[in-house]
């Protein structure tokens, strides 16, 4: 059996995959079965930051791996610890919990929010607050917190205690605020998988606002846009407002699974002993990984991710075929004339890769990514949204 046959026969059918394998990969090129190159302009969903195999990345990692690839959280190990300090120190938090998935940096930020709003204000106050069209995992719970119903329908009941409301709709939110207690309100400031929609610097402010004064935790869920994907460090930073709590996942450790959720003062202490925990997470190779993405994450590198995107969105707008652009930084969502999926396997033909995100074609590509080689990414995306073939 070929491996495409093989992955058909025995990997459970929830991937809808491009005819495609890849074998390998250098900075944003990756290769498959058949020796075609392809600038990648999709990072493994907004996860290999810094390219494939990039070296400094990479001594990181083979560094740790050749000293102790686990422990479990029953002991000490420096890349934990390290990578929790610069953290807080690059965002004002206080505390991290680390994990291995953007849903279960999510998942402990809802207990977190629980137990904080439950010994504040009562057991009646557990409502989490999230936005129509957002994505925020597919456990039960951050499907629940998943605002967007099409992901429900075959698996109730999902867990209680979540409302949701229209993003930029301040009298809804007002409205559900009075009507009764609620926890938290978590957002993303950039719906990545609703469609690479920003939200308004009025809107999130005037979110911010309404938590504070009412003693209700801010949760932005920084799975894909952070870690420098916006051109900030992460995307709340671009906003002016200082979040309770922030999760983050994806491009964190560069290509490891690692998911870590910032507590800041409110919440710093709420999780004690035996309260929350992990076998895998804060793994010391994947937090090797995220120390060497982190500290390269400097002003200077941020700047000229917010160039690029500059670039992007120039070369994109009013082009023949594209009705809009989307985005923040290096995530960025087109509206083509043409299907999204049909952009994106005609993109693929010529050598790009490309994703989608509901109706429009997404790109996000390592942050990295040499000028020339998006220049190049970028023509070609132009030529098939304008329907020249070949
Ligand atoms: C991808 C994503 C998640 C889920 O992350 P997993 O690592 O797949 O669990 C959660 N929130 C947002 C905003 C995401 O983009």
């Amino acid at each position: 059996m070929t491996i495409q046959e093989l992955d058909a026969s025995y990997v459970a059918n929830t991937y809808k995959r491009f005819p495609v394998q890849i074998v390998r990969g250098q900075g944003s090129w990756a290769e498959d079965e058949n020796g075609k190159q392809y600038i990648d302009m999709g990072s493994g969903i907004a996860v290999t930051s810094f390219g494939f195999g990039d070296r400094e990345w990479k001594q990181a990692v083979i560094g740790q791996l050749d000293r102790v690839q686990h422990t479990s959280n029953l002991y000490y190990t420096e890349p934990c610890a390290r990578l929790a300090q610069m953290l807080c120190e690059k965002t004002g938090m206080k505390k991290v919990f680390f994990s291995n998935s953007g849903a279960e940096s999510n998942e402990c930020a809802i207990k977190a929010a629980r137990k904080y709003a439950a010994s504040r204000h009562g057991p009646e106050c557990f409502t989490i607050v999230t936005l129509k069209n957002s994505f925020h995992g597919r456990t039960l719970t951050t499907l629940a917190a998943t605002g967007q119903d099409h992901y429900h329908e075959l698996f109730q009941p999902l867990t209680p205690g979540f409302a949701h409301v229209p993003a930029e709709d301040m009298e809804a939110l007002r409205r559900l605020t009075a009507r009764q207690p609620v926890a938290a309100i978590l957002i993303e400031c950039v719906q990545g998988e609703g469609g690479v929609v920003p939200l308004s610097q009025a809107y999130v402010r005037a979110v911010a606002a309404l938590a504070k004064e009412k003693d209700i935790l801010l949760i932005v869920d920084e799975v894909q846009t952070g870690n420098g994907r916006t051109g900030q460090l992460y995307a709340y930073m671009h906003y002016g407002v200082q979040p309770d709590i922030v999760s983050t996942a994806k491009g964190l450790a560069g290509g490891l699974p690692l998911g870590a959720t910032l507590l800041g003062e409110k919440v710093e202490n709420v999780l004690s002993f035996g309260d929350h925990g992990s076998t895998f997470g804060g793994n010391p190779v994947c937090c090797a990984g995220a120390l060497s993405v982190l500290s390269r994450l400097d002003e200077s590198f941020l700047q000229e991710i917010r160039e690029k995107s500059a670039y992007l969105f120039h070369a994109f707008q009013g082009a023949p075929g594209i009705e809009a652009v989307t985005g923040l930084g290096l995530m960025i969502g087109l509206k083509t004339q043409r299907p999204a999926a049909q952009v994106v396997s005609a993109c693929m033909e010529r050598g790009v890769l490309c994703l989608t995100a509901k109706d429009k074609v997404r790109l996000l590509p390592a942050l990295n990514i040499p000028m020339e080689t998006l220049k190049k990414a970028a023509q070609i995306i132009k030529a098939v949204c304008a329907g020249q073939e070949g």
